[in-house]
This record gives structure tokens, sequence and C-alpha cells, in this order.
């Protein structure tokens, strides 16, 4: 998506910096509500470069109607121990996700904003921005020429290094964690299931993946900075394709790209201040069990825009309003920090030994059973608590997760 209408106006009711997913879909639902709006994109095309696995859920799905970009629908997955140990979840039956091509889902959610009346201009980032008491003030460089605009509001969807989320000092990320991936031909998975491997050697605390992509497989593993003790999440990989327990798996694939970038799961704490609003990566939003950010922005967006929406037309985006609307967040936040908790009780905070011992458990007829009945890429907590309440040997966690589970 290469073309863009010829934009002459220079005020709008809403700016918003960035085209990613988040950014499209936003744009989207303000059309919706009848607001001028103009996208800023700094680079000259959509979904270039990305740093995504390629995983939408099913409810995101439903959001934008992307089913044209998907590339193999996952309904399952092959999970490992550090030792080797198999479990085996999911069936053909329901799909749990779906795996798109990310170049062609982005452009499709930006193109429905342009269907919707939408403005942009590609090669364009924000060079200043001043709150007034009327409207945003912003300098623009579009395609090197300086140009002022306007707005009424101003919001960031412009990914985990924001220049809104910096430049309106609106907070620190409270956890981010570093993915690498490469997309390689040749790798023997199963159609439509992924595998996971876990392990200090291969994703420290976390888990690395091999999702099929339709001709292609994305193998990618991530981590927090701090738990890579001198090595690169590219160690890592190399670590996975030459472990001896699965290198054979590896031996005829051919990589074709890579990607990394950073995975920002820690919701900032004032995502609105005056006349300026942040989603998606920018604020934070990414799920600490998957990395998953796509559908935690998206329901940013729909928790925030009609609220939002109603202060542009009361004329009112002051920051006590702002702070007000902060708590439409609050279900949110709340979400995020008990997935961590359970994250970190399940798998974080264990040993190699630890895990084995799990994945024994796990790898039980009842426990897969529970599993692929309250298993949820899109929700964990239902299936983590159920874990916790009624399998004994998981009892001993309970104190490590209850704190957050409880206040969180
Ligand atoms: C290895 C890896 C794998 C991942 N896998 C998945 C997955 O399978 N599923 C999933 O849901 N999520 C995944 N994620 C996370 C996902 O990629 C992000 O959460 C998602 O892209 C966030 O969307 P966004 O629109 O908020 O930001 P982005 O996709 O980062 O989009 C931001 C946009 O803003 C533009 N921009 C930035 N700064 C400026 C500026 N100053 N001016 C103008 N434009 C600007 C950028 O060019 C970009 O187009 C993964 C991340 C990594 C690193």
């Amino acid at each position: 998506m290469r073309s863009q209408r010829i934009v002459k106006r220079r005020h709008y009711d809403v700016i918003i910096v960035g085209a990613g997913p988040v950014g499209g879909y936003l744009a989207r639902k303000f059309r919706e509500e009848k607001f001028d709006v103009l996208i800023l994109e700094e680079h000259n095309q959509i979904g270039r470069p990305f740093q995504c696995a390629g995983l939408v859920n099913p409810k995101s799905m439903e959001r934008v109607d992307a089913y044209e970009t998907v590339l193999t629908p996952i309904w399952g997955a092959r999970m490992h121990s550090p030792s080797g140990i198999s479990v085996l979840i999911g069936s053909p039956d329901e799909i749990r996700t779906w795996s798109v091509c990310r170049k062609l889902f982005d452009e499709t959610v930006v193109k429905q904003a342009l269907e919707a009346g939408a403005d942009i201009l590609l090669s364009s980032r924000p060079v200043s921005a001043e709150v007034k008491h009327d409207g945003v003030e912003l300098l623009v460089s579009v395609k090197g020429e300086e140009l002022p605009f306007a707005c009424k509001l101003l919001c960031g969807a412009d990914g985990a290094h924001s220049w809104v989320r910096r430049t309106f000092k609106l907070g620190r990320i409270k956890e981010m964690m570093i993915g690498f991936q490469i997309e390689v031909t040749g790798y023997p998975g199963i159609e439509g299931r992924l595998d996971m491997y876990t392990g200090e050697e291969v994703s420290p605390g976390f888990f690395a993946w091999a999702i099929p992509s339709g001709e292609t497989t994305r193998i990618g593993t991530w981590t927090l900075p701090d738990r890579l003790g001198g090595r690169s999440c590219e160690d890592l990989l190399i670590r996975l394709q030459n472990h001896p327990l699965w290198k054979d798996r590896f031996a005829d694939c051919r990589e074709v790209g890579r990607f990394c970038g950073p995975i920002p799961a820690g919701m900032i704490q004032r995502p609105l201040a005056e006349r300026i609003a942040v989603f998606g990566d920018a604020a934070g939003q990414c799920k600490p069990t998957t990395g998953g950010g796509i559908g935690k922005g998206f329901e940013a967006v729909d928790r925030l825009v009609p609220a939002l929406a109603d202060s542009i037309r009361m004329d009112d985006l002051s920051a006590d309003r702002m702070y007000h609307l902060t708590r439409l967040l609050e279900p949110m936040r709340k979400e995020q920090a008990r997935s961590k908790a359970l994250r970190d009780a399940f798998l974080t905070e264990s040993s190699d030994k630890e895990l084995d011992e799990m994945f024994k458990i796990w790898a039980r007829p009842d426990v897969t059973a529970l599993i692929d009945e309250f298993g949820d890429i899109e929700n964990p907590i239902p299936l983590g608590l159920k874990m916790l309440k009624d399998i004994p040997e998981f009892r001993r966690l309970t104190a490590k997760a209850a704190k957050a589970l409880i206040w969180g």
C-alpha cells in the first residue's frame, strides 16, 4: 500500500502517530465516531519493517475481519520440557489462533481506516508538539519538509519506543522483553500445530516457538534482558537449533528472514494526559504470557474511544478528565498483573528441574483434558486458577501467585 490521497488540511480532530495495526484500528474507530483523522507514518509503506510471530487471536480477528491475511489456522501445540517431555494439546475441531502474513494484516487494518475516510501521510513523523488550551500544535516532517498541523487530540500508536510517550513524559514501560525470530523453510512441523520449547538454554524463563506460517515456519525466542547472562537472543536460537534433542528438526532449515524487537508488557501509569493518549505497544499493553500485543492494543482502543469521543464533543480533554478516563483501562491492568503472576509461578521463576516436574503432570491425560477445556490463548487466568485449585501438585505454586492474583 504505497498510495495516499493528497492531504491539504492542517487541522484535524485527531492525529495518530503510527500506522501499525493499533494505529490503523484506532483511526477507523475515530472515523466511526465521525471525527476528522490523520495518521502519520514514518516509513514509506505500511507493515514494513515488522517484528512479529504473526499470531492473531480469534477475538482480534473478528474485530477487523481480516481472514484473507491468514496463512495457517492454528488449532494446537506441542510443548517440550527442557529434558524433552512432550505435551500435546488442542484438536483440529477448534481454531485457537490465526497465523497471518503480518504485512498484509497491517495493510488491511490501515486500509479499513482509509476507506472509512481517514487521511494518511507516509514518510512523516512529528518533530515537535505542544499542548495549548484549545488543541495540540505540531510540527511534522513530511518527506523532509517541516509543516505545521493542529488537532484536538494527539494519539501515539507509535510502538515500543513511542515518541509521543517520551515527549509527553507519560511514564516507563514496567516490563520489556526482547524477542528474536527467523523465518525458515524446511522445518518438519505439523500443519496447524505450533511447537514450544522451554529451558534455560533456549529461552530463560520463557519459551521458544516454531509457528507454521504457510510455506514457511517462524522460529523465535524471547526473554527478559537480565536473564540473558551475557548471551544474545540470537545465541539462544542457535542453541535451540543445535540442541541434542531437537537438532534433527532444524537440519534442513533454510533462513529466509530475521526479525528482532522489544515486547513491552507492563502498562504505563499514565497512558492519558491533557489532549494526549497512547495505545498498544506505546502504552506497554502486550500480554506477559505470550508477548501478543495486537489483541490488547485493540482492546484498549475499544475501551477508550467512546469516552474519548464524548470528551472531544464536550471539548473537555483536560488533565482531570483524562486522569478520570484512565480508570477504563484498570481491568486490563489487573489482568496483565494476574497473567504475569501466573506466568512467573508456572514458568519464569521455575528451574529446568521444576519445569520437567510440571511437564510430567501436564502430560497426564486428565490434566491435558483440563488444558484443552480451559486453555485460552487470550485469557490464561481461568486455566491457571483451575490448575492451582484442582491439581494438588501445583498447590505449592499458589503462595507464589496468590498475592498478585488477589491484589493485582
Ligand atoms: C519477535 C516478536 C514476535 C511477536 N509476535 C507477536 C504475535 O505473534 N502476536 C501479537 O499479537 N504480537 C506479537 N508481537 C508484538 C507485536 O508485534 C506488537 O505488539 C504490535 O506490533 C503492536 O502494534 P502497535 O500498532 O502498537 O505498534 P507497531 O506495530 O510497532 O506500529 C507502530 C507504527 O508506528 C510507526 N512509528 C513509530 N514511531 C513513529 C514516529 N515517530 N512517527 C511516525 N510513525 C512512527 C512505526 O513505523 C509503525 O508502523 C511480537 C513482537 C516481537 C518482537
